[in-house]
This record gives structure tokens, sequence and C-alpha cells, in this order.
């Protein structure tokens, strides 16, 4: 974890802060390796500290290395008046996007009770650890390759024997129920069925309705595995496709080949997302894709980077990302395709090995 600590370091310097608290729970795992579900970092140029409570303070010694570990009650309140203490009069940042209201209402109040001497200047931090973050290691690619190994294992045990009968909501128990028997620590977000016009949802719940024959079903999935997130979408159809599903499935491929083959580190996320876009458009479907190509994916099932119109940040080396175009049709249904990327030598090397459907 010591060159994760450098990069924070770098970073902060670059800020001008003198310190880091971090409260969200990923960023507290990617830069301190605890796994623990509380706790809170601080983070100087010289020196490391995870405060967390009695229940944990075992597994924070063993896991935490680098981090002198403190031991605090439970209550963030506690954690941040013991954090805090070296930082007088310096300039510590703080996560604003994990920190409630209520909580920074609660710190603003003890500093103002402090000794002058002993209050630092709390500046508002975004994305710091998450753009950190976004560039994955060999290991974490290695953890995410495993996970997309499952996720795509788990869809062939599932797509060899789902028939019309089967229910949404038993689709996404036995895609569960594979993982959960190969090894993964379960499934990395609520698994999406849709049959039919209710695959027109992007983010559909499964339902108890069984599926029928003639119907296409949009698979959305994800497998948990070393702590790291997979997610993947397939589009099948039960029985011979008609030409309508055939008309869309082919626009939804070929947009998404098209961003595959073209999407390159440097490429602004808005660039990568208008490669797809543009493709669905000029097939007459431009307002049925309204969600962004892809995000990226970690210990997070959602994460930096984001493909879409309205960012415009860079890709870069090593980042891993999906690529997810979709038409969704009211009364009729959908179709997404989802793949997981990572940029490697500039391009995109494709992880997820699921079949697709053959166009044409
Ligand atoms: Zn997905
Ligand atoms: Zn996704």
């Amino acid at each position: 974890m010591s060159h994760r600590l450098d990069r924070v370091r770098a970073a902060l310097a670059e800020q001008r802060l003198d310190g880091l608290l971090v409260s969200d729970g990923f960023n507290r795992r990617y830069l301190s390796g605890f796994t623990g579900s509380a706790g809170m970092l601080a983070i100087a140029p010289a020196a490391a500290r995870l405060a967390t409570d009695f229940r944990y303070w075992e597994q924070a010694e063993s896991q935490a290395a680098g981090f002198e570990v403190i031991h605090a009650p439970r209550d963030p309140g506690e954690w941040f008046r013991v954090l805090v203490a070296p930082f007088g009069g310096r300039r510590l940042g703080f996560e604003a996007e994990h920190v409630s209201v209520a909580q920074l209402g609660r710190w603003r109040e003890y500093l103002e009770a402090a000794p002058s001497g002993q209050r630092p200047e709390l500046v508002p931090v975004s994305g710091l650890v998450e753009a950190l973050r976004a560039i994955k290691s060999p290991d974490e690619l290695a953890s995410l390759t495993q996970a997309v190994a499952l996720g795509d294992a788990a869809f062939a045990d599932v797509a060899a024997r789902i028939r019309p009968g089967w229910s949404e909501r038993q689709v996404a128990w036995e895609v569960e129920r594979h993982i959960r028997e190969h090894g993964g620590d379960g499934i990395s977000f609520s698994t999406i069925v849709a049959g039919g016009a209710w695959g027109a949802m992007a983010h559909a719940r499964p339902r108890d309705v069984p599926l029928r024959d003639g119907e296409g079903v949009v698979i959305d999935m994800g497998a948990l595995a070393a702590g790291y997130c997979s997610d993947m979408t397939r589009t099948i159809y039960l029985g011979e496709p008609d030409p309508k599903f055939r008309e869309i499935y082919d626009i939804v491929l070929t947009a998404q080949l098209a961003a595959e083959e073209i999407i390159e580190t440097g490429m602004g996320e808005d660039t990568a997302h208008e490669i797809a876009h543009r493709v669905i458009r000029e097939a007459g479907y431009g307002d049925a894709f309204g969600h962004g190509l892809g995000h990226g994916i970690g210990l997070q099932v959602h994460e930096a980077p984001w493909l879409r119109p309205t960012s415009s940040a860079p890709l870069r080396e090593g980042m891993v990302f999906s690529i997810e175009p979709g038409i969704y049709i009211p009364g009729w249904g959908g179709v997404r395709i989802e793949d997981l990327v990572v940029l490697e030598d500039g391009h995109c090397r494709v992880l997820t090995r699921s079949p697709k459907l053959l166009a044409g």
C-alpha cells in the first residue's frame, strides 16, 4: 500500500494541503488495506494514522501496514478529535462527498471550542482518492479479471439452462447461486433480469412473472471476488429472434464494437460516449439511449471514470471501465450489451468473455 500513500501525498502537495482525512470506506480500504467497516484515516507527509473502535483493533493492526492504529471509541466525532490534533494551524483536507452536513456541523462545533493553536483549517476536497483508484495496479487487474471470469461462468451456466417459464427472480437467483458456489463473495450489485417490455427500463428489478417464448431478456449481473466487482450485460432471446429484435440488437452491438475498437488512451470521456451514441443516433434511435456509455469499476461497481456526455476528463492507461450502450423502447423492451475493458498500450482490451448473439 505504500506506493498508494506516495500518490496521495503527491496529490496533497499539489493542492497545498498538509493532510487529508479519509472518511469513505472504499477509499479507506484502498489506502490502508484495512477491510473493517468503520474507521477514519489521517494522512500527512510523514504520518499515516487509522482511528477505529474496539471491534477492529486487532484486524487493523494486521491489515493496515504502515499505519499507526489509534484506539478510539465507536464514534466518528471521536475519530475526528484524535486525528485532527496534530494539524493545528494547518490546511487539512476532508472528503466533501463523504461527510454529511450533520457530521461537518459537529466537527465545526468541536473546532470552535478547541484552543486556537489546535484548530486546522478544514478544506473540502473532491475525488482525490477516487482519481487514484481509477488507475488499476497489476494486482487489482488480476482481482478484476477473476471477478469477470466468475461472472462469465455464472452467465454460461444460467444461459445454458434458462427457458420459458422461469421467472426473472429465478434467473437472478441462479446467477447468484453459481457465484456463491464457485468461490465468489457474492454478487456485486442486485442482478437485473428483464423480459420483454420490462427491458425498456434500464434498471428494471426482476419480477416473479414467468419469461415467455419469443421475447428478449436483458441480464445485467456481476460477481464480487477478492473485494473487486465485475459487471456485464447480455441480452438474449428465448426462441428465434424476430426482425425487430435483430434490428435493435445489431445497432447496439455495432455501437458497442465501434466504441471498443476506437476508444483510446487520452480520449475525453464525452468523446468516448459519442462514438457509440453516434452509431445509435444515425440508426434513428438517439433518444432511446439515455444513459452514459460506461463507468469505471473496482472496489465499487460504479466509480471513476465516467463515460458520459457531461464529463470530459481524459481516459488514462490502466483504467478499467464498462462499455454498455443500449436502446430502450417503452412498450417493446430493451437491448443492452456490456463488457468491461482495460486501457492497455493505448487501446481497449476486452476482459469480458461471454458470447454475444451474432449480428445479422
Ligand atoms: Zn451492468
Ligand atoms: Zn455497468
